[in-house]
């Protein structure tokens, strides 16, 4: 999520708002105004301002001043924005983008090598408020929204209510949740969650390996292979939309073309397959020397394993693997995965012929490939 910094003026607690370009709202719910000017305009709850100078009364009202123009530009009607006392505005709603996600908690029950995210061990206040008001936000015509955490299956009662408010808000919205599948285990808790009867809904479950030795290892949890196993089977006992995300690293890498052959022969049902590079930041940065490992040095086992599932007719993708680190055949199975907020291209990208169409690399890594080379017209491989 992109954070703007100003100098703060009359925020004692964090502000979730709605922002606005024009001088006047008609909205009823909070609207923050995003302006050069420092002026609140009339209707609005706060200003974002370029101005160093605050407004002449300030009337107790949510105010940061000094932001750089450039940034403050990049904000568009219908994004949402949280203020703290320090002076951040954290853009946690972009209008229009097809990347929005709605946290639903910080705590998880697994403890992943890899994890970018890593869960805060300290108790947190809920976020279950905050996330109806941003759901009441929201524009009623955004197509996509994806609930993720920590671990959102946590917050069992959020969750429901979350969904709930999807299903009046936004019937026709694509929903997803990013979960580590373990409580799916759970057959009660299963049909609770699936009883709301979202018409969109896919559930993206981690599933780092084919064995359980293999699993167990990368999410720190032993038994967690066998309950994220049992909760894909009680999914599917409710037809539900899985989704299996395996992200690649130096531990499971050599079992990927099992893994293709353990999901065609034990769930087939699944609609997607997703193998995913590395995001090195969080735990995976922390971890960088036991998991790190280049996208050129799996090459070629994914493109089995893809091209397995592929030829058994089961949707399979990659996701946050730049094309030129991979074989050309399987190019046209990598998708542009990347948050725009966290994509970025490196010097050698700019004469790529295939930057349109590429993922690009993570600006939160701490590591990128050093095979990143530019690709050159149709016919070779790579610009020399
Ligand atoms: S990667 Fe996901 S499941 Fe694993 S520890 Fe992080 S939040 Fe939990
Ligand atoms: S050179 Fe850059 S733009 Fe081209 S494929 Fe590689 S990462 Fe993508």
């Amino acid at each position: 999520m992109k954070t703007l910094w100003g100098t703060p003026h009359d925020i004692s607690s964090p502000v979730v708002a709605k922002v606005s370009r024009s001088y006047l709202s008609l909205w009823s719910n909070p609207t923050i105004l995003a302006s050069e000017e420092p002026h609140f305009g009339f209707g609005h709850t706060g200003l974002l301002t370029s101005s160093e100078v605050p407004p002449s009364k300030t009337e107790g009202k949510p105010c940061l001043t000094g932001i750089p123009y450039e940034e403050l530009s990049e904000l568009r009607d219908g994004d949402i924005v949280k203020l703290y006392p320090d002076g951040r505005a954290l853009r946690i709603w972009e209008e229009g983008s097809h990347q929005n996600v709605v946290f639903v908690t910080e705590k998880c029950d697994c403890r992943c090598i890899m994890c970018p995210q890593p869960p805060n061990p300290d108790p947190q206040p809920s976020l279950w408020q905050e996330n109806k008001q941003i759901l009441s936000l929201v524009n009623p015509k955004t197509t996509t929204i994806c609930f993720t955490g920590g671990e959102p299956t946590l917050e069992l009662d959020q969750l429901k209510d979350l969904l709930s408010i999807c299903k009046r808000r936004f019937p026709d919205a694509a929903l997803s949740i990013l979960t580590n599948g373990r409580r799916f285990a759970d057959f009660e808790m299963t049909r609770q969650l699936v009883g709301i009867q979202n018409k969109h809904l896919l559930f993206c479950v981690s599933l780092d390996g084919d064995t359980e030795d293999v699993h167990d290892q990368i999410v720190g949890v032993g038994g967690s292979f066998g309950q994220v196993i049992r909760g894909l089977y009680n999914l599917t006992r409710f037809k539900q939309l899985v989704e299996l995300r395996f992200v690649i690293m130096r531990q499971n890498f050599k079992r990927l073309p099992y893994y293709a052959e353990f999901v065609y022969r034990n769930l087939p049902f699944v609609s997607h397959v997703a193998f995913m590079g590395l995001e090195y930041t969080g735990d995976a940065a922390k971890n960088l020397h036991t998991i790190r490992i280049d996208p050129t040095e799996y090459a070629g086992l994914l493109r089995e394993a893809v091209l397995h599932l592929h030829r058994r007719q089961i949707n399979v993708s990659i996701y946050n693997v730049p094309k030129c680190l991979l074989p050309r055949d399987v190019w046209c199975f990598a998708q542009d995965s990347i948050s725009s907020w966290k994509k970025s291209y490196v010097d050698a990208c700019l004469p790529c012929q295939e930057k349109e169409h590429c993922c690009g690399v993570f600006t939160t890594s701490i590591v990128l490939s050093e095979n990143i080379k530019p690709i050159g017209p149709i016919g070779r491989e790579r610009s020399e």
